[in-house]
């Protein structure tokens, strides 16, 4: 059985999860309006992984007799001003969830809710590779510059993202 306070945090982070999915989808959105298909297919396959999050901390939740409780979804950016910026806030926005693990780590600690260790070490694992992934494009894309070719092909590497067999995310329906 989990306790009243790490119960709550862990709402809290299927919001922080649920937002990241919103805010990627977003990110997708914008790219593809702006013809570079590859980073949003990349960004729509991020959209699935977030959401695959949220409902792994849902999962644990309901598995340990807490109680989920969902919370209102912020919209936290909508436009971005070239691809360069959307990847430095996806980096920085990994940055952020990566803090949200480690408060819910030290919540678990103080509580000695032991069982939800393995779980909260699968994320804290995670999220090396969250930011070495947006952190490494966002690098890239500071590298081309206004280089329109070299962002074309860059936009075509991502596009090798694979999805999850069925994924409601793949929406050209090529599924990985
Ligand atoms: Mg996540």
């Amino acid at each position: 059985m989990i306790g009243d306070r790490l119960n709550n945090a862990l709402n809290n982070q299927v919001k922080n999860e649920l937002e990241s999915y919103y805010i990627y989808l977003s990110m997708a959105a914008y790219f593809e309006s702006a013809s570079l298909d590859g980073m949003g297919r990349w960004m729509r396959s991020q959209a699935h992984e977030e959401m695959a999050h949220a409902m792994k901390f849902y999962r644990h939740i309901i598995d340990r007799g807490g109680k989920v409780v969902l919370q209102d979804l912020r919209q936290l950016k909508t436009e971005w001003s070239s691809p360069l910026e959307a990847f430095k806030d996806a980096y920085q926005h990994e940055q952020f969830i990566t803090g949200t693990i480690n408060d819910l780590t030290t919540i678990a600690r103080e509580e000695k809710d032991y069982q939800s260790e393995p779980m909260l070490a699968w994320f804290s694992e995670e999220q090396i590779e969250e930011e070495a992934a947006a952190g490494k494009i966002a690098d890239e894309l500071e590298m081309i510059g206004d280089d329109k070719s070299a962002l074309l092909m860059m936009d075509r590497e991502l596009g090798q993202r694979l999805f999850p067999a069925g994924s409601p995310f793949d929406t050209e329906g090529t599924e990985g």
